[in-house]
């Protein structure tokens, strides 16, 4: 697991929407997250369907381990272990070909952003991630700029201080296809990034360390395979969603629909234990 700033993990609390009938259900929640490293405390609202997790790992993790009871979770807000409402942002990358990703952004500290998400649709292996300086897609990834550097600097790799801010160096995506990612950057805040875009690209970044006349510029890694625009998004219990207003889908249809397109609107298939 990535950590930018090199230094140990801050926890948060992630706030999920589960469907919880009863007390098993209670129960069978509570012990998918028992004794799992980076869970440092749990709290389930039956009356609320709500569970509450003060953790270190990526929220697609916990929602993997919640998923795993055979019960839906939506991943509602995230916010810091006093609950207090911090800045929050989300983009949803999307791009000409297969690959598709939410990243999240919260400010954990007044000097700390926590960067996580999913990336799907990857080659295997490393591939450069930044913040670009414009959230304009009008000509999709191209119209995003270059790496947001209000500073004027040469690209470096997270950990450098010679860096662009949007520097986040490479997540990795596995055998298949999929990168999940946590990680915690000091230069970087949300609220300086909020209306700008996020980019995953093709190979990886080589962190200002190559010989290729880009190094220095991008890092050398490659065509900008999907991108999205950082938009601000719900902290801890501030998004009270049970049904789209949009198209009536409630969060439970919306969680295995896609994001949009035809799929969007096609009669789901009740979930086998509703
Ligand atoms: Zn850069």
């Amino acid at each position: 697991m990535a950590s930018a700033s090199g230094n140990s993990e801050t926890a948060c609390t992630l706030e999920f929407a589960v469907q919880m009938t009863c007390q098993s259900c209670v129960d069978a929640v509570r012990k998918s997250l028992q004794g799992v490293p980076g869970v440092q405390g749990v709290e389930v609202q039956l009356e609320n369907q709500m569970v509450l997790v003060q953790t270190t790992l990526p929220s697609p993790k916990v929602q993997a381990l919640l998923e795993g009871t055979g019960r839906q979770a939506v991943l509602k807000g995230m916010g810091d272990s006093h609950l207090q409402n911090l800045e929050a942002a989300v983009a949803i990358l999307g791009g000409l070909g297969p690959v598709r990703g939410v990243v999240r952004f919260l400010q954990l500290t007044p000097e700390r952003c926590l960067i996580e998400g999913t990336i799907d649709g990857l080659e295997p292996g490393p591939h450069g991630l930044h913040v670009h300086q414009y959230g304009d897609l009008t000509s999709n990834c191209a119209s995003c700029g270059d790496h947001y550097n209000p500073d004027g600097t040469s690209h470096g790799g997270p950990q450098d201080a010679d860096r662009h801010r949007g520097d986040l160096g490479n997540v990795r995506a596995d055998a298949d296809g999929r990168a999940v990612f946590r990680m915690e950057d000091e230069k970087l805040k949300v609220w300086d990034v909020i209306g700008r875009s996020l980019v995953i690209d093709e190979g990886e970044d080589d962190l200002g360390r190559g010989s290729h006349p880009l190094s220095k510029v991008t890092g050398n890694s490659g065509e900008r395979l999907a991108c999205g625009i950082i938009a601000r998004s719900a902290g801890l219990f501030q998004n009270p969603k049970q049904i789209c207003s949009c198209d009536g889908l409630t969060i439970w249809e919306e969680r295995g629909r896609p994001i949009a397109g035809q799929g969007r609107k096609e009669p789901a298939q009740p979930p086998a234990h509703l």
